[in-house]
């Protein structure tokens, strides 16, 4: 396939918008995998959407020899709403840049990927059983495909994740773990003017706390706490009852996330008049980069060189992937294996069409190899 040919075809996911909240789009781009692959040595299996979201497909093929698989996952989900390519970000190529909602993350990744798995599935190379999970809601946390994203992943000897590539072509080989927490707060309401001392503010409580949980960031050790919404009160001259904020956790390491949602969830209120409720916890585990990552990445290393180019990985990044739920079952996880690119999440997102052979070529090298 051409430069070109690949370009269109990787043009017609990207013009199928399919932002996480909209089933009949993403269910759309199920139905593109599952039409690729008709005909092929490929078995494929639907399962089907719920809680508002879409569907999943799970494709297997290669040998079948009672050994634990490789497997793949891509997520068809993306941040965009719909109508964006009609708009603010119209599919288009520009030079070695092809341009759409979620060309970088991460249709252009799930679709090279599936392109190897195509090839490996026809000609019968693989060592293992392969497996390919596409699901419906990474953007928002996996909620639906997380238990099956971990099934898959305790069955497999690697997980190959295509999120896009980093600067440079970079591959990911350590993430941070991820926290969610919401804080509520019940103070006394009372009239500010003729009541004031009957009053106990729950902003006024929030502040302490909110300066609390923000104190709790540790560059060195790699800790980040973020209050980054928050809210209460009813009107500027009632004492408020009610104020919430939320709270953003990242983390290193797996013990420093059970130490920090201990932390956060045992927040005690200054003001004995005011009660605070912490729930949610740590929902991404962090990804480390193990002995058998560092192993995994070697032998990438190797195939890349083959292939032609000089792979490298990136030091750990502060987002969140399924990488981390596989990585922290102790799987050898590679993640950033897609398509190489810029502008994730905005308006001037784009993939380098020069990125697609050779990290097709390397997806091909590895499930031939592991
Ligand atoms: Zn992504």
């Amino acid at each position: 396939m051409t430069q070109a040919d690949a370009a269109a075809a990787l043009s017609v996911w990207v013009a199928l918008e399919s932002p996480t909240n909209h089933p009949a789009g993403v269910n759309g781009m199920m139905d593109l995998v599952a039409s690729e692959v008709a005909g092929l040595p490929i078995a494929v299996e639907r399962i089907a959407g719920r809680d508002g979201l879409g569907d999943m497909v799970l494709l297997r093929a290669g040998r079948e020899n009672g050994q634990p698989g490789v497997a793949l996952m891509s997520h068809l989900d993306t941040v965009h709403p719909v109508g964006t390519s009609d708009k603010d970000l119209p599919v288009r190529v520009e030079g070695d840049r092809l341009y759409g909602p979620g060309v970088y993350d991460m249709k252009g990744g799930a679709w090279l990927a599936l392109q190897a798995f195509k090839a490996v599935a026809k000609a019968g190379t693989a060592k293992r059983p392969m497996a390919f999970l596409f699901t419906p809601d990474e953007e928002i946390g996996s909620p639906t495909s997380r238990g099956l994203i971990e099934e898959i992943g305790r069955g497999s000897a690697a997980v190959l994740v295509t999120e896009p590539a980093r600067a440079g072509g970079r591959i990911v080989t350590a993430r941070k773990g991820v926290g969610r927490f919401d804080v509520r707060l019940e103070g006394r309401p009372a009239h500010a003017g003729s009541r004031h001392a009957d009053g106990r503010s729950a902003i006024r409580e929030a502040a302490h706390q909110i300066l609390a949980v923000e104190a709790m960031t540790d560059y060195a050790r790699g800790i980040t706490t973020s209050v980054a919404l928050m809210g209460g009160g009813t009107a500027a001259n009632v004492i408020p009852q009610h104020a919430w904020f939320s709270v953003d956790c990242r983390v290193t390491t797996l013990a420093d996330g059970t130490m920090m949602e201990n932390r956060i969830l045992s927040l005690k209120a200054h003001d004995p008049d005011v009660a605070i409720r912490v729930t949610g916890g740590m929902n991404r585990p962090p990804y480390e980069k193990s002995p058998a990552v560092a192993a995994l990445f070697e032998q990438a290393r190797g195939v890349a060189a083959k292939v032609g180019f000089d792979l490298q990985d990136c030091p750990m990044t502060g987002g969140g992937s399924d990488g981390n739920f596989t990585a922290a079952l102790g799987v050898p996880t590679l993640d950033g294996l897609g398509i190489d690119g810029d502008g994730a999440h905005t308006l001037q997102e784009y993939g380098l069409i020069s990125s697609i052979a050779p990290r097709q070529g390397l997806i091909k090298g590895l499930l031939e190899t592991i």
